[in-house]
């Protein structure tokens, strides 16, 4: 038997579980206040890392053979179909930016391709 102190990702509420020698150890549960992430204490700071709300727009990609995982305004984009960063500066000041990140919205009856994007300083004359 052991016990877990566990934190919600969501409202974070902070509990202990019990963790039954028979169950298999969960590092994510779901949290008896709201039904969020009730995520293990000593692996939180790992799972809020990951849902950190404050970045704009977050670019992983693994390999050159996997599909960029994207996170725009902390929530991920599914079904990516293209994306796009340009970024440059030809002096000292910050020249200009575009990014673009088209993807396919299946959630309205049919599928249709939605596309988030920005030109920033130089780029948005261009
Ligand atoms: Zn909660």
């Amino acid at each position: 038997m052991s016990w877990v102190s566990r934190k919600c990702l969501a409202c974070e509420h902070v509990q202990k579980t019990f963790n039954d020698k028979n169950e298999e150890y969960q590092k994510v549960t779901v949290c008896p206040k709201c039904n969020g992430a009730f995520v293990d204490r000593y692996r939180y700071e790992l799972y809020a890392k990951k849902d950190k709300p404050n970045s704009l727009l977050t670019i992983e990609l693994e390999d050159e053979t996997s599909v960029p995982k994207v996170f725009y305004k902390g929530e991920e984009i599914k079904h990516k179909c293209n994306v796009f960063l340009d970024w440059d500066t030809d002096t000292d000041t910050f020249g200009g930016l575009t990014y673009s990140i088209e993807h396919i919205d299946t959630g309205k009856g049919y599928p249709a391709i939605n596309r988030i994007e920005r030109k920033v300083k130089g780029h948005a004359f261009d």
